[in-house]
């Protein structure tokens, strides 16, 4: 059988070109070594709940154009998210925002809170940010990086705030206004149906080969072109040396009750926890079902072989992919795309508009 495209990687910047290819008239063929479609948005139905398996996945944009794009896919529903934060027995709303100060002040009114803020700033007198911990000082005040910073980066990338860069944290958005909703963005929601069902429907009538890793099969099939959304790394057999990622592992629990925490999200932001937060999954969909599901999740140290989540974009690490996109620039009949691909954080949205735009080049 003769494809036009070997596409590796059944995930969302896969199942799009995918898609986009065979709209075309191009065969595909599409492989992934997981034992299902949707890659990290891959959500499992369990007692009626869609729980999403590596991570909770909020669909958020403010491109027109790509929201009409997923709704041809799925329908979504009008989910916001408004995390919470807890530190020791205080809970925050989530972003900063004037329900967060006015908890944590007592105050009212948006010149009350800049006033703390500021003064609190100007007390530290950090000029230039020798690290991450005096970056968030002087973004956002004492209170602030002690309550729901400092514990939460810490676990998240494993390293007290002083023994980490100050460009992580490049701006620490506080809103003054009394709105929780954590996105910017002009569309969001969570697909009613879930994310595994949007990218069937993505891959509706391709061929797709499941529990197949490429490096087993490449040279038994005969395609024109590949579409590679693996490990770049991994594609030129580490022979530059290992990119680094940070991971996570989830611990689930089905609980016997229908409303374990009240919110999708919530974060715990003192050190002495050990989990970064807890996903309740109904609550994206508002679930009315009798039992609940929860994950609680832990940022952890990656190595070869782990599951990759997050790129660690430092200079060591850039520079170490940047000779890797040189090699994949001289694979004539090889496209390297997507978050392990291009070692690059994309959100969902992102994925997508990448997908179409190697679209538009290439078909
Ligand atoms: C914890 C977490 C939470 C997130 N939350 C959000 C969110 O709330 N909102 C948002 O917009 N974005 C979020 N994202 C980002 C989102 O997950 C990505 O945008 C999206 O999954 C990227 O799709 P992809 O196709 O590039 O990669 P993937 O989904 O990883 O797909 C790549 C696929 O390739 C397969 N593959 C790899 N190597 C091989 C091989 N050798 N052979 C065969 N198959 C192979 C993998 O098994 C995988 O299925 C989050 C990311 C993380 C890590």
């Amino acid at each position: 059988m003769k494809y036009d495209y070997l596409v590796v990687g059944a995930g969302l910047f896969g199942a799009v070109f995918a898609h986009e290819a065979s709209e075309k008239g191009k065969k595909c063929l599409v492989i992934d070594k997981r034992e299902h479609i949707a890659g990290n948005i891959y959500t499992e139905r369990i007692d009626d709940i869609d729980v999403h398996k590596y991570g909770a996945h909020i669909f958020h944009t403010s491109d027109k154009k790509i929201w009409d794009y997923v709704n041809r896919f799925a329908e979504f529903n009008n989910y916001i998210n408004s995390p919470v934060a807890i530190y020791n027995d205080e809970l925050y709303n989530l972003p900063f925002n004037m329900n967060t100060f006015s908890k944590m002040w007592g105050i009212k009114t948006p010149a009350e809170a800049k006033a703390i803020i500021e003064k609190q700033i100007a007390e530290l007198d950090i000029d230039e940010p020798a690290n991450l911990e005096e970056q968030a000082l002087k973004l956002a005040g004492r209170d602030v990086y002690e309550k729901l910073v400092k514990g939460y980066t810490q676990k998240q990338w494993g390293r007290e705030c002083k023994d980490l860069p100050a460009f992580i944290i490049k701006r620490l958005p506080l809103r003054f206004t009394y709105d929780n909703n954590y996105f910017n963005d002009r569309f969001q929601g969570i697909p009613i149906e879930g994310y595994t069902k949007m990218v069937e429907k993505m891959l509706d009538g391709i061929e797709v080969r499941l529990s197949t890793d490429y490096f087993d099969i490449k040279d038994e099939i005969d395609a024109e072109k590949t579409v590679y959304t693996g490990m770049i790394d991994r594609f030129f057999d580490y022979k530059l040396g290992v990119l680094e990622y940070r991971s996570v592992r989830f611990e689930t629990e089905k609980v016997d009750t229908d409303n374990y925490q009240g919110n999708a999200v919530v974060n715990y932001t003192s050190a002495d926890v050990p989990y970064t937060r807890i996903i309740e999954h109904k609550h994206f969909n508002f679930g009315k079902q009798p039992v609940s599901i929860i994950s609680r999740e832990y940022s952890s140290e990656w190595k070869k072989g782990d599951e990759p989540y997050y790129p660690v974009n430092n200079e060591k690490n850039d520079n170490l992919y940047h000779e890797y996109e040189k090699l994949a620039a001289a694979e004539k009949n090889v496209l390297f795309g997507g978050r392990l691909g291009q070692y690059k954080y994309y959100d969902m949205d992102k994925v997508i508009a990448a997908a179409l735009d190697m679209c538009s080049e290439e078909l």
